[in-house]
């Protein structure tokens, strides 16, 4: 086979249900917007330790096809380590990745390309029509992350949760040079592109089975993107800080002044003496938790442990 022109990066944890049907509306939108000999395509899916049959069937599809091959991990080790598992054996000159769950649409592929062909480094997609798809408690956290990257970030984009992406390979290249744990690879690749684009795609419910992501995920994810693209929280806790001390000294001259004045009278009580110091003590927690959250981090990267480990790759 000739140098792949267009490499596709799909994820699989679980997805049985949905497999056979994206290989269905993968391989028909690729066979007949991509069949330029001149341009081959290849599919690689990452086995993130599934539990049910999934390995199975993508094991079938690549003994079929030989453009598909199969990475597979030997536990799981989350969507973005996947993506960076099928990232390692990819040719193209561009990437796409999209979930397996069908919510990307494979048919919207050809217009991400298109925007590629046009000389953009990145193309996300723009999922419209999220709200009536999606529930609130899904896309509401969505939102914050999209609002807190572009402060961090300082791309100013719609959408970074859409993982219906395309990269160019030199980003591609870039990203696996980035050996941190925690990366969002939406983040991640735009720090390294210099034209990025948007365009605007379908988005559907999950087909079936359930999101991976569960709260805590979510919440984790949001951690990884402030503490690895920023140093803006830490920037934050030291201006809080002095600002703090800065009242709490007034608050101090004031008291003694009143003191002066009112010679006879006590001070208001015990308990705005309590007020003050339980608002002390809390902020202080906020500050320890948040450096916590950076040495943590740091102790994950000196480890160095390996991201994830590929037991096998299938491919013909
Ligand atoms: N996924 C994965 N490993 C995980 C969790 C998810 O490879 O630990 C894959 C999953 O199979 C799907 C994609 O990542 O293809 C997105 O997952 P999901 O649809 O659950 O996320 P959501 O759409 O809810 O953000
Ligand atoms: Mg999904």
């Amino acid at each position: 086979m000739s140098q792949p022109y267009l490499s596709i990066v799909i994820p699989i944890f679980n997805e049985e249900e949905n497999i056979p049907n994206l290989w269905e509306r993968l391989s028909r939108t690729l066979e007949t917007h991509f069949n330029d000999p001149a341009k081959p395509w290849e599919v690689i899916f990452t086995d993130d330790g599934s539990r049910d049959r999934s390995l199975e069937l993508l094991k079938e599809i690549a003994a079929k096809e030989p453009r598909v091959s199969v990475v597979e991990f030997n536990r799981n080790y989350g969507q973005h380590s996947a993506i960076f598992g099928a990232f390692a054996e990819t040719k193209g000159e561009i990437v796409v990745t999209l979930d397996a769950d069908l919510q990307n649409p494979p048919e919207e592929i050809p217009k991400l390309v298109a925007k590629m062909e046009e000389g953009f480094d990145v193309v996300g997609g723009w999922r419209q029509g999220r709200t009536e798809n999606d529930s609130l408690f899904r896309t509401l956290p969505s939102k914050i992350v999209n609002a807190v990257t572009r402060k961090t970030t300082g791309v100013a984009l719609n959408d970074y949760g859409c993982m219906l992406r395309a990269y160019r390979r030199d980003v591609v290249d870039a990203m696996q040079q980035c050996h941190e744990r925690s990366s969002f690879i939406p983040a991640l690749a735009n720090s390294f592109a210099k034209h990025i684009a948007e365009v605007p795609v379908a988005h559907a419910e999950r087909a079936a089975g359930e999101s991976k992501y569960g709260f805590w995920k979510l919440v984790n994810l949001q951690f990884d993107l402030l503490t690895s693209f920023s140093l803006i929280p830490l920037q934050a806790l030291s201006v809080l800080g002095s600002l703090i001390a800065f009242l709490g000294f007034a608050l101090f001259v004031g008291l003694v002044i009143y003191r002066f004045m009112h010679p006879e009278g006590t001070v208001g009580g015990v308990f705005s003496l309590f007020a003050i110091l339980f608002f002390f003590v809390g902020c202080q927690f906020m500050a320890f938790g948040l450096l916590g959250e950076y040495i943590g981090r740091i102790y994950q990267e000196v480890r160095n442990r390996p991201r994830f480990v590929v037991k096998r790759v299938h491919k013909q």
